[in-house]
């Protein structure tokens, strides 16, 4: 009996102390020590199972319950402090992480269009809807495309007209209009109708000024078929200029020369600053130059492969920085390329 007494007692000690130890474990490698130290298949309680068969038969049914409940008590209390730790672990980790939705966000800054681009956009619009495709041809061309198959030889005094940039290559220069894009859409097309606009980058070695720089956009319009008249360019181009500048715009054509287009006019719209008064944007003369247009020359025709006693057209030109800077009011082309913000963010 005195046996039976002491290991019951042992057992109610065991469990006191592996409880007790139990309470100051702090964190998961203490709690997997503390099971192994208490649990395991060396610790105290599971010592009293391996020595049970040396009791006394009479003693081993109530020292073996005993030592069950310590055993089912110790695994009870060990399950509690695991989920307490896990959740005061999580709850410290929520506080450390925490994300403060207080703190103002970071400014988006979205980008926008250039004010070029949207103008050129706009054109294709208008254009698109008067049946005319966007047409791509190369900013460097060779000196034939650029000059002599548009009417220019070499020699003629009209190259003057074009300051030029010329590569190291002979005879590939960066092109001093659209207009070589003429022959290219032709010789594509022929002996179909056109009808295209031809945008792009235009390169001229000249003097940087408030009216000019070396490079700029410049939408060149080309139609091309049998009975193709005077009458369709002015309808056209007026059409377009009513749509850009305003239905009761006042529009006038003046005569001028291109080498490449015969007759060749130039299309003004009353100085929308003055009102037609003149003024310094006008020149006090009351009248804006917008673009260059005329019917295109038989030469050029021939050399796109029509033939000119078949077919006409008519070509324009237009540089669409200028379109921008008379709807704006902009009184410096350069600060078109210049990319400083305080002027871009107005547009
Ligand atoms: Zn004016």
């Amino acid at each position: 009996m005195t046996d039976a007494t002491d290991i019951l007692e042992q057992l109610s000690q065991i469990q006191a102390a592996a409880l007790e130890e139990l309470q100051r474990v702090k964190d998961e490698a203490g709690l997997q020590a503390w099971k192994a130290g208490h649990l395991g298949r060396n610790s105290p309680v599971m010592q009293v199972f391996t020595k049970l068969p040396q009791a006394p038969k009479e003693e081993r049914p109530a020292i073996g319950q005993r030592a069950n409940q310590v055993k089912l008590a110790l695994e009870s209390a060990f399950s509690t402090r695991n989920e307490t730790l896990k959740e005061a672990a999580l709850s410290q980790a929520l506080q450390a992480e925490r994300l403060d939705v207080t703190l103002p966000g970071r400014e988006q800054a979205p980008g926008r269009l250039h004010l070029e681009t949207r103008t050129l956009r706009e054109v294709y619009h208008l254009f698109g809807e008067m049946g005319f495709q966007v047409y791509r041809s190369p900013d460097v061309e060779t000196d034939d495309f650029n000059f002599g198959l548009l009417n220019i030889p070499e020699y003629h005094p009209a190259r003057d007209m074009w300051d030029t940039f010329h590569t190291t290559t002979p005879g590939v220069v960066l092109r001093t209009h659209t207009s070589p894009g003429q022959i290219r859409a032709m010789r594509e097309f022929a002996p179909d109708p056109i009808r295209v606009i031809l945008p792009g980058m235009c390169y001229r070695y000249e003097q940087v000024t408030v009216r000019a720089d070396i490079q700029f956009y410049q939408v060149e319009v080309l139609a091309v078929g049998r009975r193709i008249t005077f009458g369709d360019l002015k309808g056209t181009l007026t059409q377009f200029a009513r749509r850009m500048y305003g239905a009761d715009v006042r529009l006038r054509l003046r005569p001028s020369y291109f080498p490449f287009t015969e007759p060749s006019a130039e299309m003004d719209v009353e100085c929308f600053i003055c009102g037609g008064k003149g003024c310094p944007v006008c020149k006090q003369s009351g009248w804006l130059e917008i673009l260059g247009c005329g019917m295109m020359h038989p030469t050029v025709l021939q050399n796109g492969g029509y033939d000119p006693r078949e077919f006409s057209g008519f070509a324009a030109g237009m540089g669409s920085g200028r379109i921008g800077m008379l709807r704006h009011r902009i009184k410096d082309i350069r600060y078109l390329w210049e990319d400083d913000m305080r002027f871009l963010e107005q547009f």
